[in-house]
């Protein structure tokens, strides 16, 4: 009987860099779960992507409830019975529209509460698993934006919360060198999303710097910041 091909979750995968990411890791022979906090939505991505349904899976997440990523967690033991690679990708509040100095807290708040609690909240739910996977990664899709060497004024919320999830993903990767856990930040460069908005480069090329360090040989990185396999400075 052949070996079950490793499995991946993907956040926010419905649209934009997620859903490329998803491709990506399914030509590569992963089972990919494509999480989506709307249903419909997943499952029109999945359907776009996989129509016989062999490869991606479209399951509901929704990174800031508990309950969602307690049960997508539960559906992925249950149901694929591994985990082996977590690309935390869902992100919100590009605030280019607002500045450190008179920032709306709250929407700081929000931004945390996504791009830094929720991948902290998928890590921790889907640990258990990945610590039993033979090559487990995690991926941080991160921004040039949290990179403290470079910061000096402008999108206070994304900015923030993207320098709280590198140093999340030290953390991370400090403690889980032990299991064998891979886990990196990424930043996809400027990318032609909803969120990237126009002029960015085709998502193709932004997640494949994600899908790098999602397949890293054992022997890879682990606590780095990188773009297109090439190590940025924090
Ligand atoms: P995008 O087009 O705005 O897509 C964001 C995705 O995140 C959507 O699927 C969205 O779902 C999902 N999401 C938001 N909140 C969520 C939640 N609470 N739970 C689950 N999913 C949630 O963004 P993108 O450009 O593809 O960005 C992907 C990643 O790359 C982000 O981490 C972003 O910060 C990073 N990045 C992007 C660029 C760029 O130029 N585009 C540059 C640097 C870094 P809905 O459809 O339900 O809203």
């Amino acid at each position: 009987m052949a070996a079950e091909p490793p499995v991946a979750v993907v956040t926010g995968a419905n649209r934009g860099i997620g859903h490329e990411v998803v491709r990506q890791l399914a030509d590569h022979g992963l089972t990919v779960v494509l999480g989506s906090r709307d249903p419909d939505k997943g499952r029109r991505a999945a359907a776009r992507l996989d129509p016989g349904g062999h490869r991606v899976r479209a399951m509901q997440l929704d990174v800031c409830d508990d309950r969602s990523v307690t049960a997508m967690a539960d559906r992925v033991r249950d149901e694929l019975g591994r985990a082996d690679v977590l690309v935390n990708n869902a992100a919100i509040l590009y605030d280019t529209w607002a500045r450190a100095r008179s920032a709306d807290l709250d929407e700081v708040r929000r931004a945390l509460e996504t791009n830094l609690f929720g991948a902290w909240r998928v890590a921790q739910a889907l640990l258990p698993l990945l610590r039993r996977s033979p090559h487990p990664r995690i991926v941080n899709v991160s921004s040039g934006a949290g990179a403290l060497h470079a910061m000096g004024g402008g999108t206070p919320a994304y900015s923030v919360s993207k320098a709280s999830l590198n140093a999340l993903t030290r953390l991370l990767a400090g403690e889980l060198r032990p299991d064998g856990v891979l886990v990196n930040a990424v930043c996809p460069g400027w990318v032609a999303t909803d969120m990237g908005g126009g002029g960015g480069r085709p998502v193709r090329e932004g997640a494949a710097g994600v899908v790098w360090a999602a397949l890293l040989p054992d022997d890879g990185p682990t606590g780095g910041f990188f773009r297109d396999g090439t190590a940025l400075s924090w």
